[in-house]
């Protein structure tokens, strides 16, 4: 046995979860993820169970001089699946802890929404989730976190109180706004970058029930529906969360006839005042246009994932994303053109409408960038229906059409496509992301934590900068 394979059975003796090596039986079901298209292909997957797991498998990665993955529910291995080092699966470390009193949450790091919106609703509450209550809360949480109550109360990073992180020096640290500031801020948007993230707490708000379900047009009516869209978004108050996809339906029998082969316009609605009197009076510019399907209505939050109804189970998928600005009547014909019936792909895009509290900062800082933004563009095709060589090039076009109107700005969650590495940046403010990098430089220098949307330590030449930012020497111990 060489030394690297008896260092590997040690460390399986150490770690409850499973420890396997390409080798193994069970090593490509521990690294499979919803997305199918692109996967992690590790030296080694740890299944971890718990924090001390996740801390043996980093000191792992340490002494071997190997770059760690961390995978929770794996819906964004498109942009971040990598080869080599060590995968740490969370997806066994579940739970939920909820404090009504305080509003707060206390989730481990690979509890999915489903299981947290469950449990607040037994106090009254909601957390800031987003359209699909099968993603796992950390990871979406860390990216910023744009949910069905976002342009009421703000990106889920926004609400984030504190966090346990395993950090490249494989300490496991309890961070605050108070215990360790800098890094605080930039986990809060810069995810996966400065460590392995054991559980989170986060605020819960007082929401029970929706207005909300989503409206159906044929697709022949694109350019109108598109159009009045846009309009009614400016007449909206903050509390209306909505959005508008075009999806071109395969000419499948798992359809609808009516839909088979066919384009459909879909507007997504959550509204979520606390009196909800006045839902009908505003969504009737939108019923007027004569939708061929209607769900709307009052529903509690725990069904709000029927809202979206996004596909739950795994898929070959790539999508691409762009943040923009204010929208008008050629915006829309620049999309259209390079969508279905004008042009074969993407099979599925959407508008998301932002502003709102998103557009204010949070009362504690993070890293969270591009809050200007009033967009956001989504743009999905199906690698069982079409070749990456044609998906890749159309999505190209669809984005180079929008450019007049975009901010230049991406979010980190919707950043899938082939080039996300290359668009990091893009989700920061440019100081932010200064700043970003000299944190990283302090908490990994070694860029141990690489197998993601990288963000690199700053050089040698930032030092004097960093020198106030010393992380904790005794890093606090973790309440929970
Ligand atoms: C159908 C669908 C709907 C979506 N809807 C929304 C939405 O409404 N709003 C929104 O904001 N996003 C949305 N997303 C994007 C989604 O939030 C991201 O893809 C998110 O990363 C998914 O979590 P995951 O567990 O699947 O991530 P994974 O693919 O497992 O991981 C994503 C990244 O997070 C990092 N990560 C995972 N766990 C940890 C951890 N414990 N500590 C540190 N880093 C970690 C990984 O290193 C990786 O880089 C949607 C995606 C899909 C596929």
């Amino acid at each position: 046995m060489n030394s690297f394979a008896a260092d590997v059975e040690a460390l399986a003796k150490r770690v409850r979860g499973p420890v396997l090596t390409p080798r193994d039986e069970g090593y490509d079901t521990e690294r499979a993820g919803y997305q199918l298209a692109r996967w992690h292909r590790p030296d080694l997957v740890v299944g971890a169970t718990g924090a001390a797991d996740v801390r043996a498998a980093v000191a792992f990665a340490g002494d071997h001089g190997l770059p760690v993955a961390v995978q929770g529910t794996g819906h964004a291995l498109a942009g971040t699946a990598g080869e080599g080092g060590v995968l740490i699966n969370t997806s066994r470390m579940t739970g939920v802890r909820v404090n009504g009193r305080a509003r707060t949450a206390w989730v481990a790091a690979g509890t999915r929404w489903d299981e947290v919106i469950h449990e607040a609703a037994a106090a009254g509450l909601a957390p800031l989730s987003g359209s699909f209550p099968g993603l796992a809360v950390v990871p979406y949480t860390l990216a910023g976190g744009l949910g069905l109550l976002s342009r009421r109360y703000g990106y889920a990073a926004d609400h984030v109180r504190a966090l346990d992180v395993v950090t490249a020096d494989g300490l496991l640290r309890h961070v605050t706004e108070v215990s360790e500031p800098d890094l605080f801020w930039a986990l809060r948007g810069g995810r996966d970058n400065f460590g392995v993230v054991t559980a989170i707490e986060l605020d819960l708000v007082p929401v029970t029930t929706l207005y909300g379900g989503s409206l159906q047009f044929a697709g022949e009516l694109a350019a109108e529906v598109f159009d009045t869209y846009l309009s009614w978004t400016a007449t909206v108050p903050d509390e209306m969360s909505s959005s508008i996809m075009q999806m071109s339906y395969p000419d499948l029998p798992a359809f609808p006839e009516a839909l088979r082969g066919r384009q459909a316009v879909h507007v997504r609605i959550a509204y979520a005042a606390d009196v909800l009197d006045d839902a009908e009076s505003l969504v009737a510019p939108l019923r007027a246009l004569g939708p061929t399907g209607d769900t709307l209505g009052v529903l509690p939050y725990t069904e709000a994932g029927s809202i979206h109804a996004d596909p739950p189970f795994p898929g070959h998928v790539e999508a691409g994303t762009a943040l923009l600005g204010d929208l008008d009547t050629a915006a829309v014909r620049a999309i259209l053109d390079q969508a279905p019936p004008h042009a074969p792909l993407p099979h599925v895009f959407e508008l998301r409408h932002l502003g709102g509290r998103l557009a204010h900062p949070p009362a504690v800082g993070n890293a969270v960038g591009n809050r200007d933004a009033r967009f956001l563009l989504n743009v999905i095709s199906r690698l069982e229906r079409a070749e990456i060589t044609e998906v890749r090039p159309a999505h190209k076009r669809m984005f180079e059409a929008v450019a007049p109107w975009s901010t230049g700005g991406r979010l980190l969650n919707f950043m899938n496509g082939e080039d996300a590495a290359q668009q990091v940046r893009s989700a920061y403010d440019p100081e932010d992301y200064r700043r970003l990098t000299e944190i990283k430089a302090v908490y990994d220098p070694g860029n141990t934590f690489r197998l993601n949307h990288n963000i690199p330590p700053a050089d040698d030449r930032e030092h004097d900068r960093r020198a106030g930012m010393a992380p904790a020497t005794v890093p606090v111990t973790p309440a929970t």
